[in-house]
């Protein structure tokens, strides 16, 4: 697992953190108003950027402007000495943004801003392609952190947390939840700044190298903490499409050459489809992301199961290839021919019961039905009419649970139902929908139940995820781990 990103003198310490709100404190023009709220200000490249904004107001920096401020930063890191290479090349960068803040609580916000910085990983992916371990070794001394051992991880410029990251995660923890999306044009900028030192560089002097870590790092922790703000945003005020645009920043195309090689693509456990990865870390909202803990968790939680993307005709399981749906039959060809799933804890050789519909109750209820959960003879599944009361499961087909509920369907195995329903019961809810019990095939019963799906999803008390991988999960001990296991099988299952 990668380090976290832990304070100390190489990286970033409390003080640093206090310093550099400090410097950046908005004092109000009238001194004795008791007003503490916002504003809170930033400006890219001296540019102001409100806390709500369009994309498209701002003129993205044109890879001209790009280019004249890399070669300002070529000047100067190579006119200064490796030993304050660092210092030097900081206090430039540092007047891309510039921060009026205007904290409620100075000693909570830094703590919260040095919570966030120590969620990062240490260091970043290495442009591994780009620079070989024999090019790094001739950098002079002064460029590592550790002499003794002059490799990626040790460079000053890529364990240094610079001034920018710092004002971002300050920022973050300022204007809690009050997420716009701010940081996109910031991470553009930056974007441009990378682009211009991985195209123009074609004569390697040392300092090109320390310069483009320089930025690839700081680039990469501009992103984290803008996906995480991003995320923490939706985790407390809910879901809105609207601010996906935001997530959407841009990958130029240097960039986009460095994520698709070296350690930036890094192998995935047999078991995980490396289609469904493809799929995840090829989002428009996702390029970029470091997802080195995340795999390495998954091999943790389900590494050592077999592969299960193609199972050969002589019993061979294989991974895809990731190159195309085509290439897996967890998205294309597979036949399940069963639909009469039992119950996780049911060994299916008992006395289960299959249930089928009480045709009566289920047209007797007008709008969505979802399937009562009240105490009755579980003969028969009975309905009301589904509400904010009712649990919704999300199942995969292929898993088998998907008989219908008609007399003369698969209907459901009661050991399922009973499931459902003792869950549905420790949330406090009175009925269940699930697409098996609750759309029959009745052409027009069947296309009212469609129609009326996402509602029930949205109104619902809570969504049951139901999945295989999931339910490997040992969940009676929770911690962080055990969250981030659940998360990174949730996000490549089924
Ligand atoms: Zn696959
Ligand atoms: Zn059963």
């Amino acid at each position: 697992m990668p380090n976290h990103l832990q304070p100390s003198e190489i990286t970033y310490t409390r003080d640093r953190v206090a310093q550099i709100l400090n410097e950046a404190r908005y004092i109000p023009p009238n001194p004795n108003s008791n007003d503490t709220s916002l504003p809170i200000e930033l400006y890219v490249e001296h540019s102001k950027i409100n806390t709500r904004f369009q994309l498209g107001d701002i003129k993205k920096v044109q890879l001209e402007a790009a280019s004249k401020r890399y070669r300002e930063y070529c000047d100067i890191i190579s006119k200064a000495t490796p030993a304050n290479h660092l210092e030097q090349l900081d206090t430039a960068y540092s007047k891309l943004l510039e921060c009026h803040f205007q904290p409620r609580d100075i000693d909570a916000t830094i703590d919260g801003a040095c919570h966030k910085l120590a969620r990062l990983p240490e260091v970043p992916p290495s442009l591994g392609n780009r620079w070989t371990q024999e090019s790094i070794s001739k950098l002079d001394d002064e460029y590592f952190v550790n002499q003794a051992h002059k490799t990626w991880d040790n460079l000053k410029v890529v364990r240094y947390v610079d001034k920018n990251i710092i004002r971002i995660a300050l920022r973050i923890e300022i204007a809690d939840a009050q997420w716009s999306g701010i940081f996109a044009f910031y991470i553009n900028t930056i974007s441009s700044l990378l682009s211009a030192a991985l195209e123009l560089s074609s004569v390697r002097r040392p300092y090109v190298l320390v310069l483009q870590a320089f930025l690839w790092t700081s680039w990469q922790r501009a992103l984290m903490l803008h996906f995480s703000d991003g995320l923490n945003h939706q985790i407390k005020l809910g879901y809105d499409h609207e601010q996906n645009e935001f997530l959407a920043v841009d990958i130029v195309p240097a960039i986009q050459r460095e994520l698709r090689v070296g350690s930036n693509r890094p192998d995935v456990p047999g078991y995980m489809c490396k289609w469904a990865f493809k799929l995840l870390n090829s989002d428009r909202a996702a390029v970029g992301l470091d997802f080195r803990a995340f795999i390495e968790r998954y091999e943790e939680t389900l590494g050592i199961l077999p592969p299960r993307c193609i199972v050969s005709t002589g019993g061979d399981r294989l991974q895809c290839e990731g190159t195309s749906p085509e290439s897996c039959t967890r998205f294309k060809g597979m036949k399940i021919e069963d639909q009469s799933a039992h119950s996780s804890s049911c060994s299916g050789s008992g006395g289960c019961k299959r249930l089928f519909w009480n045709e009566q109750s289920y047209r007797g209820q007008t709008g969505a039905r979802a399937v009562t959960i009240e105490d009755g003879d579980h003969e028969q599944l009975d309905y009301r009419t589904a509400s904010s009361s009712t649990m919704t499961v999300s199942h995969v087909w292929s898993h088998g649970q998907g008989g219908r509920p008609e007399n003369h369907g698969t209907g459901m195995n009661s050991c399922l139902h009973e499931r459902y329903i003792e869950i549905a019961r420790q949330f406090g809810c009175d009925s269940y929908w699930m697409d098996t019990p609750c759309i029959p095939q009745d052409h027009q019963l069947r296309r009212e139940a469609i129609q009326h799906m996402n509602s029930v999803f949205a109104t619902s008390k809570l969504t049951l995820v139901c999945d295989r991988d999931l339910m490997l999960i040992d969940v009676s001990n929770p911690s962080t781990e055990l969250y981030e296991s659940l998360l990174s099988v949730l996000l490549v299952c089924d």
